[in-house]
């Protein structure tokens, strides 16, 4: 099928292929059962300029498309979740957010991080605050030349492995104001006041810490504050727009194991024979297969131009694209890799095989990185052209401040 891909691009997907079948496959079940972050990983990706693609090439990175990391992404997720994971989030996600919206100093850092391996963490939900992220808690006071942080965030991914923190916090100015909600850039193991302090116990993606972290007095210089140029007060929500690359890296992980899944289970069934022929001969499980690859195509198309979005007047990638795209490709890898384990009957069920593994990793993409409804409200608020407020206390509070997590 001829996606538009340019024949770099179709070289790009290729290398990555290679990468993902030769060094990320034979170590994805290891990762699963230890749990341990793999900087053996790390360490290849950056060599094989993996990590940090999409940086521009002024700060050191190839400035790439968010297209060709999709393709990166896809290829890797098809063998292993997490190489796919360090992927995203060391071109999409904190990263573009910096890129975005830093000064010089924080591009630099940032970049300077990222190229050495370094996957940035981005902390916004605390325990309080899930899809109604404004709602959180954590705060920065400004004072003097600094902001002192102080407060919680759990699930955040790579905890206790990250560097880079980008922090969300409601900021009062030195009289004590709300004046909005602001991102800050810290760097772990520089200074004190940022401690993981516990490692969630996680179904999937197991080889990636999700930590709760505990900012107590963690100051932070005035000028690594990431502004948007709509200052704090409107500053969340453009900041959030920024994650939309987030979004089309994590549909597109699921979309990868999907492709991974479906892979085998078009293999199985021309080898499996039951009742004297092989099992992909009962039209029961072809048109099954039908399906999956149907969903498959449609999610990739989707993702695909989600990616294209980007730059076509707008440094990020389309919301409502974004969204849809991160909606249908997380739900439909969920529907896809359960049918592929249910095509191998008991081995499907077995450690041995990858599949149960792809099954509970696929699970979290519905979640994490908004959810499917929260996304959802996204989508039908920008359809309207209304605030859809999610608060009892509704209409007012909605028009004063941007639309939850989005
Ligand atoms: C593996 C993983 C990695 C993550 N990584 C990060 C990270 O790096 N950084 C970070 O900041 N966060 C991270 N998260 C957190 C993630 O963003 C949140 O889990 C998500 O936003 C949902 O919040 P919650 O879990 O508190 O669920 P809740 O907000 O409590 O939602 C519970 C349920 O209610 C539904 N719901 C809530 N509000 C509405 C509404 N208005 N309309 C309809 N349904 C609604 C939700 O869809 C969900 O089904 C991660 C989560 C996971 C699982």
């Amino acid at each position: 099928m001829d996606l538009g891909l340019s024949s770099e691009q179709i070289a790009l997907q290729a290398r990555a292929r290679d990468f993902a079948q030769s060094v990320a496959r034979p170590r994805a079940a290891e990762i699963d059962a230890t749990e341990q972050y793999p900087w053996d990983i790390v360490k290849a990706l950056t060599e094989a300029h993996f990590v940090g693609m999409t940086i521009p090439t002024a700060y050191g990175g190839e400035g790439r498309s968010f297209l060709d990391a999709v393709l990166v992404i896809e290829e890797m997720a098809k063998c292993c979740t997490v190489t796919a994971r360090i992927v995203v989030e060391t071109n999409m996600g904190a990263i573009s957010t910096v890129m975005a919206y830093g000064s010089e100093e924080q591009k630099k850092l940032a970049a300077s991080l990222v190229l050495a391996g370094d996957k940035p963490a981005i902390c916004i939900t605390e325990p309080d605050a899930g899809s109604d992220a404004l709602a959180m808690t954590t705060r920065a006071e400004k004072r003097g030349d600094r902001y002192i942080i102080n407060g919680r965030k759990h699930w955040i991914t790579g905890g206790g492995v990250s560097r880079l923190h980008l922090i969300f916090a409601r900021v009062f100015d030195e009289k004590g104001q709300d004046v909005g909600i602001g991102g800050f850039l810290a760097v772990r193991d520089q200074g004190q006041g940022l401690r993981v302090v516990r490692r969630e116990q996680t179904m999937g993606l197991r080889g990636m810490p999700e930590g709760e972290l505990a900012f107590e007095d963690l100051e932070v210089p005035a000028e690594m504050a990431v502004l948007p140029p709509s200052g704090f007060r409107r500053g969340f929500a453009d900041l959030m727009n920024a994650y939309n690359s987030q979004r089309v890296g994590a549909g597109t992980v699921a979309m990868g194991i999907a492709a991974g899944a479906l892979e085998l289970a078009a293999e199985w069934v021309k080898e499996r024979e039951q009742f004297g022929r092989p099992i992909g001969e009962f039209q029961g499980l072809q048109w099954m297969l039908a399906d999956m690859q149907t969903q498959l195509t449609a999610s990739r198309l989707m993702l695909y131009q989600a990616a294209r979005s980007r730059g076509e007047g707008s440094i990020f990638p389309d919301p409502m694209l974004a969204a849809q795209a991160k909606i249908f490709a997380s739900e439909a890898a969920i529907r896809i890799v359960n049918d592929a384990l249910q095509m191998f009957g008991a081995r499907g069920y077995s450690r041995e095989l990858p599949l149960e593994r792809m099954a509970r990793d696929v699970r979290m993409f519905t979640i994490g990185g908004g959810t499917a409804q929260v996304l959802r409200t996204l989508v039908a608020s920008r359809m309207l052209g209304w605030k859809l407020p999610q608060t009892r206390d509704g209409y007012i509070e909605a028009s004063a401040r941007p639309l939850a997590a989005e």
